[in-house]
């Protein structure tokens, strides 16, 4: 039973998944979720403990109670949306993955860095409002789930959108107009290889609801739901070349151990079927809950239903049995 270690995770997000992930490895399994969810979690027979919360915000006082648990903590989408990004580093209970990744994930301009570096293709930022060529998106920095970004098409509408920043930090981006195509990696440690497990297409409202209207209006990117897409097999090589980029330069830029375990590019695929990468997830994402039995990538690679989740416990029950679990966690 792997030692008696004990999976556990915040519920929401991606938390089932991962969780029977975790019990399809043989790992006992615990849910901190919030009190009204309780009985939602108690559905599920592969969850062997919860732990119930007024709010997530209450975690550390929670961490102590679990310090003398075998627990390794999984990150998700919820874990910085509702700790913040220092919560999440000072949290002290083994955690999956690398917490330096999180300093050059979440300031959108070391992040931009990151992507430029690896040699992978981004779109034209500018830092010079003058300088713009339309259509831009701005982004707000630590935006979730797409909320709070605008779409303008002319100078005035610029200077009008900023002003509602006041002091909060964006960039302005070119936009792309394509198929937001989400890829949804897992690079082993332990393995040094990187496979593609799965991938999405967002679904966002109300900007995919547009052309059902006769009418132009505002768009807004505030994410509802993922769909699956397969891509075309031969920008697949592409698509694990770009990957492996970002890996290599996390080592150089971020730190030894680098990036590991899930990650995702958000990228744009726009007409002359070149990927734009507008941004990187060094977490699982939530369009992984399409996969829990697999995903067509996932079987060219595993003779099992293989999902991001269970491949982050299948890591860690590998690192358990090579004696390198230190390797896996921060
Ligand atoms: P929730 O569990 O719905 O409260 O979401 C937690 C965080 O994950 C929020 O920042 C959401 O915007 C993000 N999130 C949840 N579901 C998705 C999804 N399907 N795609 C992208 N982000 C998501
Ligand atoms: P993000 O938070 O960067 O994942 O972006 C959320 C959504 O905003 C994406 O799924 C796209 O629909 C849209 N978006 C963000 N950046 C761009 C861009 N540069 N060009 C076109 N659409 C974008």
């Amino acid at each position: 039973m792997n030692n008696q270690y004990i999976i556990a995770t915040f519920g929401s997000h991606s938390a089932l998944q991962i969780l029977k992930g975790a019990h399809d490895e043989s790992f006992k399994t615990l849910v901190i979720a919030l009190k009204k969810h309780v009985s939602f979690y108690q559905r599920f027979p592969f969850i062997d403990e919860i732990v119930s919360v007024d709010a997530f915000l209450e975690f550390p006082k929670i961490e102590k109670k679990l310090k003398d648990k075998k627990i390794i903590v999984i990150p998700h989408g919820s874990f910085v949306a509702y700790l913040g990004m220092e919560g999440n580093k000072k949290m002290t209970l083994p955690y999956f993955g690398n917490k330096k990744v999180l300093d050059f994930e979440f300031d959108r301009v070391k992040q931009g860095d990151w992507l430029k570096k690896s040699g992978i293709n981004t779109p034209k930022e500018y830092k010079n409002i003058n300088d713009v060529k339309f259509p831009v998106i701005i982004k707000s920095f630590g935006a979730a789930g797409g909320k709070g970004y605008f779409l303008v098409n002319n100078q005035k509408d610029l200077t009008e959108k900023i002003k509602f920043f006041k002091n909060r930090k964006f960039v302005i981006q070119k936009y792309i107009i394509g198929v937001p195509l989400y890829i949804h990696y897992f690079y082993s440690p332990l393995t040094k290889k990187l496979e593609i497990l799965s991938m999405d297409r967002r679904y966002e409202t109300n900007v995919d609801a547009l052309g059902r209207i006769p009418f132009s209006v505002d768009p807004s990117y505030v994410v509802v739901g993922n769909s699956p897409l397969v891509l075309r097999e031969s920008m697949l090589p592409e698509a694990y070349s770009m990957g492996e980029k970002v890996v290599k330069k996390s080592r150089e830029l971020i730190s030894k151990q680098g990036l590991f375990g899930p990650f995702c590019l958000e990228t744009i695929i726009a007409p002359d079927q070149k990927f734009y990468v507008i941004e990187i997830s060094a977490r699982i994402v939530a369009g992984t809950n399409l996969f829990i039995e697999g995903s067509p990538y996932a079987d060219l690679l595993y003779n099992e239903p293989m999902s991001t989740g269970r491949r982050i416990a299948r890591e860690i029950k590998i690192a358990i049995k090579e004696n390198k679990l230190q390797e896996v966690l921060d």
